[in-house]
């Protein structure tokens, strides 16, 4: 089976699996031997370890990209020039409450399926897809059912693992194992004198978004619930949460593109069953709130919801230095939020990054208590 990376949300996984095709989404992986190689001044991180990801030969057959930003456009031109796989840049209106738009997202995701028909795929019937629709369908609503017995971490990765066809749900149980040996691996790294403080998992800790809500107040044993918010995470970028939790503090909501902000809603039945595709595009289209949108005004009422529900005290803002969107956004976000927010500016593979996010953590924190 061929192999189609992916990295924008906006892209159905359902609908490259409908073609016969493996969706793979970039640059979610750790697998050793991974070049990351440090971006170029100007160029997004996160754009960039896609490009670095494509020219080291991670497994993808080809690669469907998007207009959501500048630096993706760069990207699918930069991967174009080099030939070195098949790219498809999709059109992504910025617009979207409009019927045109809704219309032009459409038959950009036939466009993508003509192109998938043509490296080899096949063009799914409605049923075909409805059956495909129904199985990620369910892989996502069991997730979310889960989701106040995970950590924001554990979730994050069960939604990119989920991206990339992997339908079976996560059970906490496993995922609670799995950290507990992690654990104490670090501890035995400690007494052993391998390691330092930083990496220290503090003993107590508060897994899930259940306890976050409850560890409000002076973040009691748990740590101060804050939230991650901003652009896409890499793999390197999960060491953030444990950042957090070294130094007191735990993210219980992760507002990134990575996180559950952007998984769609539910598709009504009875449309899906009368025009699949169509009720797709719209799910997809229309549901995901996103900083590229005008208006973008869906992402504040998403995430004034979630900080409500999480209990959140502070909220994380991390971004990227070359990402405009983001950046610009900025302001409106410290003018609107009801929590103090921290900004983090990251520049890439940088190392002096960790000493310099943690001390800025600390201060946070300290401002928090
Ligand atoms: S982080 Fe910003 S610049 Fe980078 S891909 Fe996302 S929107 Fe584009």
């Amino acid at each position: 089976m061929k192999t189609l990376g992916y990295c924008s949300p906006l892209i159905p996984p359902e609908w490259i699996a409908a073609h016969g095709f493996k969706p793979r989404w970039l640059p979610w992986t750790r697998e050793p031997g991974l070049i990351v190689i440090r971006p170029g001044r100007g160029l997004c991180p996160f754009a960039g370890q896609v490009a670095d990801a494509v020219r080291v030969g991670v497994e993808v057959d080809a690669i469907v990209l998007t207009t959501t930003c500048d630096q993706m456009r760069r990207i699918a031109g930069l991967v174009e020039h080099e030939a070195t796989l098949p790219v498809f840049l999709a059109n992504i209106p910025v617009t979207w409450e409009t019927e045109t738009s809704g219309n032009f997202y459409l038959d950009e995701l036939q466009r993508l399926g003509r192109w998938l028909v043509a490296l080899g795929g096949t063009a799914p019937t409605n049923s075909q897809l409805v059956s495909l629709w129904h199985r990620y369908e369910e892989a996502r609503r069991a997730l979310l059912a889960i989701r106040d017995r995970m950590s924001a971490k554990q979730f994050t990765e069960a939604i990119l693992a989920l991206r990339s066809g992997d339908l079976a749900t996560p059970s906490p149980e496993n995922q609670f194992k799995k950290l507990s040996e992690e654990e104490e691996n670090s501890s035995e790294k400690l007494l052993a004198g391998e390691g330092n403080q930083s990496e220290k998992l503090p003993s107590a800790t508060c897994r899930t978004r259940q306890e976050g809500r409850g560890a409000g107040g002076e973040g009691g044993q748990f740590g101060i619930p804050l939230a991650i918010l901003g652009g896409p995470l890499v793999p390197q970028d999960f060491d953030l949460f444990d950042l957090v939790e070294a130094v007191g503090g735990r993210v219980v909501l992760d507002a990134t593109d990575a996180g559950p902000r952007t998984l769609p809603a539910a598709v009504d039945r009875h449309r899906m069953d009368e025009d699949p595709l169509a009720a797709l595009a719209d799910a997809y289209f229309t549901t995901i709130p996103d900083v590229f949108r005008r208006p973008n005004d869906a992402l504040y009422r998403w995430l004034a919801a979630e900080i409500d529900a999480c209990g959140i005290r502070g909220i994380l803002f991390r971004r990227y230095v070359w990402c405009d969107l983001w950046h610009a956004e900025l302001f409106r976000l410290k003018q609107w939020s009801s929590v103090p927010l921290l900004e983090i500016d990251v520049v890439g593979a940088e190392g002096s990054a960790r000493c310099r996010t943690s001390g800025r953590l600390e201060a946070f924190l300290e401002m928090l208590r």
